[in-house]
């Protein structure tokens, strides 16, 4: 592992098999994150990005690859291959958010005792009053009403059923946390809301993010690096900066290019993605996206692009990356 990264995947595959059809849902995809940091991962629905956080925190089996992970305690572990015991212990430090709130919430349960479940899960020695203290402190954190925790999460809106689901996330002091379109089912005023209590939450306790989301702008508002999956590849890795500025590969800038600006004066030409994306279990020839490249050549049909790194820190899998001049995101306030 890289001296100062918490988390390294490494050549992760995710096959499906469903009546003899392979599905290759994630392939071939390496990062790695550093501690402290927000990786957002961004692409259409279908592209990978859920099953490959999923993949991350081992609730999906992985087919092939490496998921490296630095403990607490300084010791590099191989998150996909360590035993039961070992999971259990390690699970605490990598959390889940969920894209719905509504159906992550035991509808039965009052918000005191949801908060409360992960510490029952995984301390069972603690006792009850403690459970309380931890779970009443951390809904305080996430700003949610301490008066309110006898009641159910129906009697909650969504930013408020969101912010029960990160207090349920952060009560086993986790270290990373795989936030899967966490903000996507709220309202964009909410979304801003939810968007600042991770920030603060994540300088207050160190926390690493993997920020998984179809929205580009919110991936750009949190992220300081950012993939782009196409049909289960990781197409584009960087900084946010760069990847926003000069895009290196023709799916990303058609990606950005339907980012919305909230300024009724600019213009940006959108690039329309022809096509519906393939389907995974047939995938194209050659570069999985050339057939919704407006840059597609003959070789792109054939050959599968290498994904290499084209400048210091930055990925992508493109034949003409270094040739082509793409448009990044233009808009300057
Ligand atoms: Fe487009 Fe060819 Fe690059 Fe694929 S390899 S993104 S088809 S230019």
């Amino acid at each position: 592992m890289e001296n100062n990264a918490i988390l390294e995947v490494k050549n992760v595959h995710k096959r499906f098999t469903s009546k003899n059809v392979v599905v290759k849902a994630v392939t071939d995809v390496s990062f790695s994150v550093e501690k402290g940091q927000t990786i957002g991962i961004v692409g259409e629905s279908g592209c990978g990005k859920t099953t490959l956080g999923r993949c991350i925190v081992r609730a999906y089996e992985a087919s092939e690859g490496e998921v490296y992970y630095r403990t607490e305690a300084g010791e590099e572990v191989d998150f996909l291959k360590i035993d039961k015991k070992k999971m259990k212990e390690i699970r605490k430090e990598i959390q889940m958010i969920f894209q719905d709130p509504y159906s992550s919430l035991d509808p039965r349960m009052t918000v005191l005792d949801i908060i409360k479940e992960p510490l029952k899960a995984n301390y069972p020695k603690m006792s009850k009053a403690e459970m309380d203290k931890k779970a009443i402190e951390m809904a305080v954190k996430v700003g949610l009403n301490p008066s309110y925790l006898m009641r159910y999460p129906h009697a909650f809106s969504g930013g408020q059923r969101q912010r029960i689901g990160i207090a349920r996330a952060l009560v086993l002091n986790p270290r990373i946390i795989v936030c899967d379109e966490a903000v996507s089912a709220l309202d964009v005023s909410i979304q801003a809301q939810v968007i600042n209590l991770l920030k603060d939450l994540q300088k207050e306790f160190g926390l690493t993010y993997l920020f998984i989301s179809h929205d580009l702008s919110v991936v750009e508002h949190i992220s300081d690096r950012v993939g782009v999956m196409y049909l289960g590849k990781m197409v584009e890795y960087g900084e946010t900066e760069q990847i926003f500025a000069h895009p290196k590969h023709p799916y990303t800038e058609a990606l950005m290019s339907a980012v919305p600006v909230a300024d009724p004066t600019f213009r940006q030409e959108r690039i329309p993605l022809k096509g519906e994306i393939p389907n995974p279990a047939n995938p194209p020839s050659g570069c999985y996206f050339h057939t919704r490249c407006r840059y597609c050549r003959q070789k792109c049909k054939e050959v599968a692009p290498e994904y290499k790194e084209i400048e210091p820190g930055h990925f992508v899998a493109c034949h003409y990356a270094k040739e082509l001049n793409l448009r990044g995101f233009e808009y300057t306030e």
